[in-house]
């Protein structure tokens, strides 16, 4: 942290201090200014200067090692909010929350950059005591932390940090302190075996941090319009295959589901397979919903956007929806998840829109059968259309 008490009850602040203003501050004690405790003047050969606590401390707020990474990047944060004349405070105190983020920006931006790991029960219980009281939280990963290419997977503490919106699908932010950047990593699905997104960088030397997201959330030049999205069905058949090698523990729910319906991973019809973009939050349980939604179909001939609205109710639903731990709300999840399977459904014509509803259209031959004839030899073009309706709000 930057900031402490000195014995005459003076704040300290470290951002930006001179090594002879350092100096003389040396000779003085320091206290945390939430638990009192005595904290260490860091003068920092290899790290920032800053203020430590004691190797035991219980202190609530402070009590992680903080990294040189973090450090820096609450600085850059508070020489953007100069250099641009925003309202800034630095690890502010909000005594209604009892939190204290990185930074509070114009008073009602709270700005957490988050170097180390985070549990989903902490991360969740942050971000929505900050929604609940009114403020904007903005979860900026570090470098370390941010998706790369590289990787296949996306970790679990990635996903957890995953927000949507209609613009932008499935997004998270990232900051790198190395080249004073925001990273927007948007458009994050589960691509067969591989993850895939976009990155779009935003300088902080150019923009503020306030307008950064806003131009990041608003970005005009939507991916989904520059590329359609095009999968080979041979290899999400791959795919699928591969799906039964994983650690046999995590398919245990998923496999009694399929052999309750008489289905097993191996053999799964081609329908359930497509479009072979899954939902990152969802991996291969999204089969589920896909299973759910087109046997309503085939039963009672429709759906009703009513229906969809409340699918998320059913208990099949629900236990897929436990594992499934990130910023988006469980509704939204089951709504995009929905509207991505009946997008590709109206493109190989087995269902039409009509006003509220999905009508199914039954092919002549069997669904596997005409199915194939429609996707052989071609790429399996699932094209989501840019605005999710269903899902707006
Ligand atoms: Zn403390």
């Amino acid at each position: 942290m930057f900031i402490a008490k000195s014995e005459k009850y003076q704040l300290i602040n470290l951002v930006g201090i001179t090594q002879s203003e350092l100096k003389k501050l040396a000779e003085s004690r320091y206290y945390c200014c939430d638990c009192g405790e005595e904290v260490i003047l860091k003068k920092g050969s290899c790290k920032r200067a800053h203020f430590a606590h004691q190797k035991n401390s219980q202190c609530h707020y402070f009590s992680e090692g903080e990294t040189n990474e973090h450090l820096a990047g609450k600085a850059l944060v508070m020489e953007n909010a100069h250099q641009f004349k925003l309202k800034a405070e630095l690890e502010a105190y909000l005594p209604q929350l009892k939190q204290r983020p990185d930074c509070l920006l114009e008073m009602t931006h709270a700005i957490e950059f988050q170097c180390s790991p985070l549990s989903y029960k902490k991360l969740w219980k942050r971000t929505s005591c900050y929604r609940r009281k009114g403020y904007q939280v903005h979860w900026l990963l570090g470098e370390a932390l941010y998706p790369k290419l590289s990787q296949r997977y996306l970790t679990r503490l990635q996903r957890q940090f995953i927000e949507f919106s209609p613009r932008l699908g499935y997004y998270l932010w990232g900051l790198s302190v190395r080249k004073k950047q925001l990273v927007l990593c948007y458009g994050i699905e589960q691509k067969k075996a591989h993850w895939s997104g976009h990155f779009h960088y935003l300088s902080l030397e150019k923009w503020n941090l306030l307008n950064a997201f806003q131009e990041g959330t608003n970005f005009t030049e939507t991916w989904r319009e520059r590329q359609p999205l095009l999968a080979q069905t041979k290899l999400n058949r791959q795919y699928w295959n591969s799906v039964n090698y994983r650690a046999p523990s995590s398919l245990f729910q998923l496999q009694q589901f399929l052999y309750q319906k008489g289905l097993n991973l191996r053999q799964l019809p081609l329908i359930y397979q497509v479009p072979s973009l899954t939902d990152i939050l969802l991996g291969e349980k999204e089969v589920v919903i896909r299973i759910l939604l087109f046997e309503k179909l085939q039963s009672s001939g429709y759906l009703s956007l009513l229906e969809l609205a409340t699918i998320d109710q059913e208990s099949e639903i629900q236990k897929i929806l436990n594992s499934c731990s990130s910023l988006v709300s469980h509704k939204k999840i089951i709504a995009l998840s929905c509207y991505r399977f009946l997008t590709f459904l109206e493109q190989v014509h087995l269902v039409r829109r009509e006003n509220d509803d999905y009508i199914y259209q039954a092919p002549r031959l069997p669904v596997e059968s005409y199915l194939k004839g429609k996707l052989e030899n071609k790429v399996e073009l699932v094209r989501i259309p840019l605005e999710y309706d269903m899902i707006k709000q």
